[in-house]
């Protein structure tokens, strides 16, 4: 009998948890390491376009994951007069749907223990090395055919690998929260909508996820100590975005979390048979809501790259090839989320005029949605 092979990952976040089921959902024995006492997602809600939950149905979390999603008609961006700028309907093949972050992770945290991965909690990794390797504190070594950094934007994995050649943390971030939802929150305008609202270099971003949920994003730079500070300066931001002041009004009863926002970019994605993945390779701004999407995508590929091996000596050429499949699509998209958030610099009027030219031409919204339209490496 041929013995399984073994793969050991940092992190137990969106990424970590879609590569680690994926991995042993193809036979591999997986061991997931997580610095948390707990599986624990930071930031309300979460966008998952068409190409993520192609995943998440690969990967058999898509029911759970989904249920009791919101399904939005169009994304509207508007001003801080509450005048539509721009309003893009949501083609009906191609899905979007915004969930709560800890429903996904506990979709994707129980299509692992379904595949029979183990997930080590309060363990935090410190370092790795190309031989497959995983440092702990105290000296502390656990080697495997395959070990997976996904183990965020500071990634140890990273570092020690000596793999980055970008870490930028952007001028912008967000504070994020959930709030309940109560009959009446919507006009008949706003009904089934994802609406983001633009006042100067503040954005307000109202996100339903559920019958029951709505999350918002509530921008700025990071400078702006005001609207950034905690606890939330309610005041501020109903001052600025007046007709939302009775969503305002609710923040407060679950937690708020701020951070900017990173991008990352490595000179590879694999140094032997030690790879990284998600935020720990290639973190985006926000702004396409891609992020996570691309984690678990490039997670999924990764896992189907090394179908069929049986050698270990054969996985550094196979993540070579992974990165090569995978690297492109995934630039794009990093470059794109980057570019929407120029706009914000942009003075108001200028900012509706790009946005309402930029999204009306077929050829920027194909960049923008490329990702979104992309059929993922694993998936029908
Ligand atoms: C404001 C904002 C909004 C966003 N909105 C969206 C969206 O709508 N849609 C979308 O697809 N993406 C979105 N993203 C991006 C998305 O959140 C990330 O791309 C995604 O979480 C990356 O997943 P990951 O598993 O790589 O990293 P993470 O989610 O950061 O998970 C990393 C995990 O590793 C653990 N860890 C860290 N260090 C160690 C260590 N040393 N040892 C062990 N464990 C460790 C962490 O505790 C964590 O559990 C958004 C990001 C931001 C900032």
């Amino acid at each position: 009998m041929t013995q399984k092979l073994t793969a050991i990952v940092a992190g137990g976040g969106i990424g970590g948890l879609a590569t680690a089921a994926a991995l042993a959902q193809r036979g591999w024995d997986v061991t997931v390491y997580e610095r948390q006492d707990a599986l624990r997602a930071v930031g309300a809600g979460i966008y998952i376009w068409e190409n993520g939950l192609r995943v998440l149905e690969a990967l058999g979390a898509y029911e759970e994951a989904t249920s009791g999603a919101f399904r939005g008609t169009h994304f509207e961006q508007r001003d801080a007069q509450g005048n539509i700028i721009e309003s893009a309907p949501i083609e009906a093949d191609k899905r979007l749907l915004t969930v709560p972050r800890s429903t996904l992770l506990d979709a994707l945290k129980n299509a692992c223990l379904r595949a029979g991965v183990r997930i080590v909690t309060h363990a935090e990794v410190i370092g790795a090395t190309s031989r497959g390797e995983l440092l702990f504190p105290n000296n502390e070594v656990v080697q495997a055919d395959l070990a997976v950094g996904v183990d965020g934007i500071w990634s140890k994995v990273r570092a020690s690998l000596g793999l980055e050649l970008l870490h930028e943390q952007t001028r912008e971030g967000a504070l994020r929260t959930m709030i309940p939802a109560e009959p009446g929150d919507f006009g008949p305008n706003d009904v089934g909508k994802y609406i983001e609202c633009w006042n100067g270099l503040r954005r307000f971003l109202i996100t339903p996820v559920s019958e029951h949920e709505t999350y918002l994003a509530l921008t700025c730079p990071h400078d702006d100590k005001d609207a950034r500070s905690m606890p939330v300066n309610k005041e501020l931001w109903a001052k600025d975005f007046p007709q939302w002041k009775h969503l305002i009004d609710r923040i407060g009863s679950a937690p708020v979390n701020w951070g900017v926002y990173s991008v990352t970019r490595c000179h590879a994605w694999s140094a032997g048979r030690t790879a990284i993945v998600g935020d720990a390779a290639h973190a985006q701004t926000p702004n396409l809501g891609q992020g996570g999407g691309m984690a678990m995508q490039n997670g999924l590929s990764l896992a189907v790259h090394l179908e069929g091996i049986s050698d270990k000596r054969d996985i550094p050429d196979a993540l070579e090839r992974w990165e090569a499949t995978e690297r492109e699509l995934t630039e794009h998209c990093q470059r794109w989320a980057s570019l929407y958030g120029e706009v914000t610099y942009l003075p108001d009027e200028i900012r509706n005029r790009v946005m309402r030219g930029a999204m009306s031409d077929p050829w920027v919204a194909a960049q923008v949605f490329r990702a979104a339209n992309h059929t993922p490496t694993g998936t029908k």
